[in-house]
């Protein structure tokens, strides 16, 4: 802890005075930050560093596995996270960002390391279609890293999946006001791969290129007011 210590003294003796201005601003104005990212918890993705972004400029929710539960699940703070940055904070973007050597993926692809850790075991059930997928469809003599790499690949989609069942994420999908990403990150080559929904492939990303988006409200099939009204009589 030492080391922690000695970091947070030397943030506010010598980082922050370079940045007083801004923090006061944010202080003062709040904060508005452009996208929602939902990270594993590992200590060695570190959202802010991978992007490069500073104070204000992102809105973090990490767990292990970088899960979101399905909305009709029990309450939790991944949950209130989503609304919150959607409602509260008008995000436009969010992220679902996994990676590589994931603890959590190695414990879907081999569950008797779960024993003796029954919540993280319980947990990872979110996961579970994303390991169901790999042995279905994926070549049988996978394995390894490269196996809990496909996990994690298809982990990102599942959860993706489950963020639109939130209703604040469906709404705005439904009028076009946000978008849903899907990144991988490499530890060992400090690289991202981003998901692209439209050849449902992650890809490398290059700065002057357009940013692929893994679920966009567009080409979204809307009911019409006939069609509504149609149901609505069957209904009553
Ligand atoms: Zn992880």
């Amino acid at each position: 802890m030492g080391n922690l210590l000695k970091g947070i003294s030397t943030f506010h003796g010598a980082v922050f005075p370079n940045d007083s201005a801004l923090y006061q601003k944010l202080a003062k104005e709040g904060q508005r930050p452009q996208a929602l990212m939902i990270s594993c918890a590992d200590s060695r993705v570190m959202p802010e560093t991978i992007t490069q972004s500073g104070p204000g400029e992102l809105f973090v929710c990490r767990n292990a596995g970088n899960i979101v539960p399905p909305f009709s699940t029990a309450n939790g703070g991944v949950s209130s996270a989503i609304e919150y940055a959607v409602v509260a904070l008008g995000v436009r973007d969010i992220i679902v960002c996994g990676h590589s050597d994931c603890g959590a993926m190695k414990g879907l692809c081999h569950p008797e390391i779960l024993t003796p850790m029954p919540n993280v075991a319980a947990w990872l059930k979110h996961s579970h279609a994303a390991y169901s997928i790999v042995c279905e469809a994926y070549p049988a003599d996978l394995s390894g890293p490269d196996r809990v790499r496909a996990v994690a690949m298809e982990n990102i989609i599942v959860q993706l999946d489950h963020l639109r069942t939130h209703p604040s994420v469906a709404a705005k999908l439904a009028t076009n006001e946000i978008v849903l990403h899907g990144w991988f990150f490499d530890i060992e080559t400090g690289e991202v791969q981003v998901y692209d929904g439209a050849v449902s492939a992650f890809i490398k990303v290059k700065e002057d290129q357009p940013l692929p988006a893994a679920v966009t409200g567009r080409g979204r099939p809307r009911i019409t007011h006939q069609t509504a009204n149609r149901a609505g009589g069957v209904m009553s």
